[in-house]
């Protein structure tokens, strides 16, 4: 097993990483920018290295000194959390050219599912079920306009090397399909520095439901189970929910396998997640994350599994812990993405933390760098901790997310708690009742 990894990321996520090296008797190494030297990923690593200036570009993006702080402090393995370089394919390859274990999937998975044109072709091959669009780039207006006509609008224009939810822009008629189109491409150029972008059919009211996988490399693979991730705000993920109270027993089985099979077809190393939309009873893939994802604990809750310590155990060349009979989901787990904004209009509001008092209790794990006294830097994303609760049911799991909700203090920022107050009391969330557009529809979000 690895002696020391070095965890290239910030924030709650390299506390996680940090605390399942510890467990595994692993050193960690935190690096950080200027910004963060307080940062209690900092202080609970067991060495840290500054890597520069707060700007990610020149720390958290900054390869050369994450690769120089490795070497420094010895480190074998990086790991590169979600977000920054986490599904970046140039910096898996100058990983292992500098003699580290990268932890995650080859560079060449990477790259096949960083092109989502790719990627839905490879997921084509693979037999997975896909939303009607283009078969490649879309390079004008008038195909734009042509495919619109063709799969019905609305239609949605996408970054081919999209993520975020930047770069993409639903297309109403062909009237719009002028200013979208050139919005879309400005969006993710300006993004992703490439403004290659493709279409879709827009779907009126599917759910967000994407499976959690596990592969070895060499063509084993495995999945645990799904998780509803349809509440959004600008198609990003808010709360996600594990199982899905939308799939019957066939449909989970159904999804499920296809994703295994998919893996252990592309001989996919590491942890994954395959993404769908689903409407009227029918999946459609979306795209796939070659990473860790924000919302992997609620998979840890409903099947007792540590996600980060097999995505190490995989890196060390080991074979899956597990085999599919032995995943068991069990109750119910649902996940709040706290952030540093007010509730309603949605403005950062980063700065110090005067009062901070974390849930607890039976079923209740919160995943957080905050402490009193802490002061957040605006240079980095608003999400400051994750509540992740989970009960025997749906409705046990409610009833103790609104309790923990309740009981959460973060004193001298806003944050969204209110917010998610707010969703846990609505009849149709606590109905199981909703699709992507639910959440926006409830906060009088335009578009
Ligand atoms: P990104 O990589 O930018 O997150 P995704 O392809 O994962 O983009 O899509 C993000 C979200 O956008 C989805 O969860 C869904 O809410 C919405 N979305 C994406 N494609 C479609 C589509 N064809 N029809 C309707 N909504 C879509």
């Amino acid at each position: 097993m690895f002696d020391k990894v070095l965890i290239a990321n910030r924030g709650e996520i390299a506390l996680r990483i940090h605390r399942a090296c510890r467990e595994m008797g692993i050193q960690t190494v935190a690096v950080h920018s200027t910004a963060d030297s307080d940062a209690m990923h900092v202080r609970l690593a067991d060495e840290s290295v500054c890597i520069g200036p707060p700007p990610a570009r020149d720390s958290y993006l900054n390869i050369p000194a994450i690769l120089a702080a490795a070497t420094i402090a010895g480190a074998d393995a990086i790991h590169p959390g979600y977000g920054f370089l986490s599904e970046n394919a140039r910096f898996a390859e100058a990983v292992e050219a500098h003699g580290f274990t990268f932890i995650g999937p080859t560079p060449e998975h990477i790259r096949m599912m960083g092109d989502k044109i790719i990627a839905k072709q490879t997921a084509a091959a693979l037999g997975l079920p896909l939303v009607p669009g283009s078969p490649g780039p879309v390079e004008t207006r008038d195909e734009v306009v042509a495919l619109g006509e063709r799969f019905g609008w609305p239609v949605l224009v996408k970054a081919v090397a999209g993520g975020g939810g930047r770069g993409m822009k639903v297309v109403s008629d062909a009237a719009a399909a002028a200013e979208a189109f050139s919005l879309a491409r400005a969006e993710a150029k300006a993004a992703f520095g490439n403004d290659s972008v493709y279409v879709e059919k827009y779907l009126a009211r599917p759910r967000h439901i994407e499976i959690q996988v596990l592969g070895d490399g060499k063509g084993a693979g495995i999945h645990l189970g799904e998780r509803d991730c349809s509440l959004q705000r600008r198609h990003q993920k808010v709360l996600e929910e594990a199982p899905s109270p939308a799939l019957n027993a066939e449909q989970r089985q159904r999804i499920g396998e296809l994703a295994a099979a998919a893996v252990r077809k592309l001989k996919y190393r590491g942890a994954g997640t395959l993404e769908f939309l689903f409407q009227d009873g029918e999946f459609y893939f979306i795209e796939m994350n070659t990473r860790l994802q924000v919302e992997h604990p609620i998979t840890e809750a409903v099947t007792g599994i540590d996600l980060v310590r097999e995505q190490i155990r995989i890196a060390n060349g080991a074979p899956l812990g597990m085999t599919q009979d032995d995943i068991v989901i069990q109750g119910h787990a649902i996940e709040c993405r706290i952030n540093a904004e007010h509730p309603e209009t949605f403005v950062p509001c980063p700065g110090r933390v005067v009062d901070y008092h974390p849930p607890g209790g039976l079923g209740v794990r919160v995943d957080s760098g905050l402490y009193t006294g802490y002061v957040m830097p605006p240079y980095y994303d608003s999400m400051v901790a994750k509540l992740i609760v989970n009960g025997g049911t749906r409705n046990e799991c409610l009833m103790r997310l609104r309790r923990s909700l309740e009981e959460f203090v973060i004193g001298g920022i806003d944050t969204t708690i209110p917010l998610h107050l707010r969703i846990v009391g609505e009849q149709s969330f606590i109905d199981g009742e909703y699709d992507i557009h639910w959440l926006e529809k409830l906060v009088g979000l335009k578009r």
